[in-house]
């Protein structure tokens, strides 16, 4: 796990601030099949005012949490990742946002990179990175927010005690509840039959990133 810029000294507040953890495929960026270069990540639309509202107005950390088992697949390397991350930088600069960290977790059971082949505290679900940076950023964790794209986000932020969103297609075709279906003519009524004990439900669902971010700067960081 690694983040790729540590806190600067004398920019931390006295009194632990909320933050933003963002999933970076698919919820800061555009989703996209194993991203290995610079041009492969491109920022969501209008998400920029949003993220500088939180940042500016709510004084929450921005912070950018992402699973890369591309390390560990040796399908790119840290040289890599690192370009990859400058451009992401200066995509989000270039619409006045700056993040205050990047953790990455390089790590999965099935890699071919000896090290990296493994069992972790920080992949996704698990709650690492956001714990790591909590300490490190001096984070409040339950004034925070976790917004991804993939139910394992979602999971991730309830398990460091975060409110949470989900984003995108998956999110919005999950289901609520069960819903009874009708077959022929005959009315079925609801069923009094409890959602399955689904993952931890999100504190937000929405279709893009830049909603949800809305709703988050509605609801207070
Ligand atoms: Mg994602
Ligand atoms: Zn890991």
């Amino acid at each position: 796990m690694t983040s790729v810029r540590p806190p600067r000294a004398g920019r931390e507040s006295p009194v632990p601030r909320p933050a933003v953890f963002l999933d970076r495929d698919g919820t800061l960026t555009e989703a996209r099949h194993y991203p290995t270069r610079p041009s492969d990540l491109v920022l969501q639309p209008g998400i920029g005012p949003w993220l500088r509202t939180l940042r500016e107005v709510h004084g929450a950390a921005l912070v950018v949490v992402t699973n890369q088992s591309g390390l560990a697949r040796a399908l790119f390397t840290d040289r890599d990742l690192e370009a990859m991350h400058r451009r992401l930088r200066d995509e989000l600069a270039s619409v006045g946002v700056e993040l205050d960290g990047i953790y990455t977790c390089p790590h999965h059971v099935d890699g071919v990179v000896p090290e990296l082949a493994r069992r972790c505290p920080c992949r996704k679900p698990e709650p690492g990175m956001l714990l790591r940076a909590a300490t490190e950023l001096r984070l409040d964790l339950a004034r925070s927010w976790m917004i991804g794209d993939f139910a394992t986000d979602v999971e991730a932020g309830h398990r460091a005690g975060c409110r949470t969103a989900w984003v995108g297609p998956r999110a919005t075709a999950a289901p609520t509840a069960r819903t009874a279906t009708t077959t022929g003519g005959a009315a079925t009524t609801a069923t009094a039959t409890p959602p399955a004990p689904a993952p931890a439900a999100p504190t937000v669902r929405a279709a893009t990133t830049a909603e949800a971010l809305r709703e988050i700067c509605r609801r207070g960081a």
